[in-house]
């Protein structure tokens, strides 16, 4: 396996539509390697999510894991495959959060989300599931699927001054929330 080299903003693919994952792909050994890339890229990185354009791969291709944690009131979500994930709202309640990318390196901003969505996708034996995703899951699934079509966190913000770089966020920020 490889840790792989992550797209920081103004690269294009991070701009750009991704194409769906044809049918032949789930036999190609080569794409079996690069999911188990983006997952060693993902854990190296310390990212809860990594999606394909974001290792120069512009496919509809996602990988997520959340460690669960009681302090930041996160659900724990175990190793998962995103193959051509298409993600519809549950209802039109949004809440207000943090987020970071790992091609928008050492910042992070507040983002409203929607707080469930239902996810649908492939997983990497083509096999389709099906899922209801709230809260810090709900989130990463709409940020990861949001880089398949070209857009990054920073779009999404409502309000850009909550941008902050993660050091002067754990400073001045991070305190005032506790
Ligand atoms: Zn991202």
């Amino acid at each position: 396996m490889s840790i792989l080299k992550v797209a920081r903003i103004a690269h294009p693919v991070l701009r750009s539509p991704a194409k769906a994952v044809p049918k032949e792909a789930f036999r190609d050994r080569l794409f079996q390697k690069l999911i188990d890339d983006m997952r060693v890229t993902m854990y190296e990185y310390e990212g809860v999510g990594l999606a394909a354009p974001q290792v120069h791969e512009g496919l509809r291709l996602a990988v997520i894991e959340v460690p669960g944690s009681e302090e930041r009131a996160r659900a724990e979500v175990p190793f998962m495959v995103l193959v051509n994930p298409v993600v519809t709202p549950i209802g039109d309640e949004r809440e207000n959060g943090w987020e970071g990318c790992l091609s928008v390196p050492d910042m992070r901003g507040v983002v409203p989300r929607l707080k469930r969505v239902k996810l649908e996708a492939l997983d990497r034996h083509g096999k389709p599931y099906s899922l209801e995703a709230q809260d810090f899951f709900a989130r990463v699934v709409q940020h990861e699927c949001d880089h398949l079509d070209g857009h990054v966190y920073l779009d999404r913000m409502a309000d850009m001054r909550s941008l902050t770089f993660i050091k002067e966020f754990e400073d001045h920020v991070h305190h005032d929330e506790e």
